[in-house]
């Protein structure tokens, strides 16, 4: 087990197969920067599947027995069920999942639940058709990700969960029937507050709904309370239906920052770990991995980024200045939320 200047241990790894995908989503992706000339990463730049195993069994050896696979959208990796059973087959993993768009599930879900897939998470921000095109920059209608979702769930991937960004005057009066859809189907649903990840997507502070504020709309309709986390460090504040209908989870990383616990690390499609998910630079892997380097010389490299680490930018956000959140931090489709 390593632990950071905070005395943080590193629990969470979360591992970014590739910096392209099949939406653009304004918060995420905006069409107008991705667009057809954009340069995405080439192959060779790309850490190999093998490659990214190896640094997975080093780091769950120092305690990252959670490993999620995301993007970028992880489904458009070819053979991304390979990978998963790769990792599957890593000793001491106790949870792998992934976070998709759902776009592609309908092709891939029974092949990832084959490959050692366990979880799955699915990210859908309204259920108004006009509403979800917008947000993802008009590449999929919703039923295309209700067909992944239904595909999901026949493939046997059970709890279903679904990730929502909230952004007041976009998608915020769609929220209380995302509830009610997921409440009916026992899907656990998570709503992210939108955040200034990157320097892309243009964030503005009265674009957020604050946590609170959701669950007041959700509970004028259906009442909430309050449930305990299920493990210290779990980002989202739960709550539960009274009627015992379910639970719902809230991503407050902009009103209740939670970088006391955070635990996780990041690693990008081309071998930079990221220490935050709000980090500047990262630490090259990919480099000493290719030129060679013993698993003890890069257990060392790991060992001596994660002890200088000291990460709480969402803790020190609101003192900051305006020129301070616009550094050039890293891009969440580039490691993956
Ligand atoms: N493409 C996959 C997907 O969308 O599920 C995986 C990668 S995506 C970057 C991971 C999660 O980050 C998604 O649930 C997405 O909605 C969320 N996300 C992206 N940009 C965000 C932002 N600015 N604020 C809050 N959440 C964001
Ligand atoms: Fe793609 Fe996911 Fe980012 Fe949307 S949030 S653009 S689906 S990576
Ligand atoms: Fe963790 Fe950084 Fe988010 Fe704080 S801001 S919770 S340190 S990723």
């Amino acid at each position: 087990m390593i632990h950071d200047s905070f005395g943080r241990a590193l629990r969470d790894l979360r591992i970014s197969v590739t910096d392209r995908c099949n939406f653009r989503c304004t918060y995420c992706m905006p069409a107008e920067i991705f667009g057809e000339g954009y340069k995405f990463l080439p192959r060779a730049e790309i850490l190999t599947f093998e490659e990214i195993a190896r640094l997975a069994r080093l780091l769950v050896g120092m305690g990252a027995v959670k490993l999620r696979l995301t993007g970028g959208e992880p489904l458009v990796r070819e053979e991304v069920e390979k990978l998963v059973a790769m990792l599957a087959a890593v000793e001491g993993v106790q949870d792998l999942t992934m976070t998709t768009n759902g776009f592609l599930l309908p092709q891939k879900a029974a092949a990832l639940q084959q490959a050692g897939l366990r979880r799955i998470t699915i990210s859908l921000d309204s259920l108004d058709d006009a509403v979800f095109r917008r947000m993802n920059g008009n590449r999929s209608g919703v039923q295309k990700v209700l067909d992944g979702i239904a595909a999901a769930e026949q493939a046997g991937f059970s709890p279903i969960k679904i990730n929502a960004v909230v952004q007041r005057g976009v998608n915020d009066h769609t929220i209380v029937d995302l509830a009610r859809w997921a409440k009916e189907r026992g899907y656990i649903l998570r709503f992210i507050e939108y955040m200034d990840v990157g320097t892309l997507n243009g964030w503005r502070l009265e674009q957020v709904v604050p946590a609170k504020e959701i669950v007041a709309r959700i509970h004028a309709e259906m009442p909430l309370e309050p449930i305990e986390r299920n493990y210290r460090g779990e980002v989202a504040a739960r709550f539960r239906y009274r009627d015992g209908g379910g639970e719902i989870g809230l991503i407050a990383s902009v009103t209740m920052p939670f970088c006391g616990d955070c635990t996780r690390l990041r690693l990008s499609p081309e071998g930079q770990l990221y220490t935050c998910l709000f980090a500047t630079e990262g630490t090259d892997l990919r480099g000493p991995l290719r030129a060679g380097a013993s698993d003890a010389k890069l257990e060392q490299i790991i060992r001596e980024m994660w002890s200088a680490r000291d990460d709480r930018y969402s803790e020190v956000r609101a003192a900051l200045t305006e020129e301070a959140r616009h550094q050039s931090k890293v891009e969440m489709y580039h490691i993956g939320g």
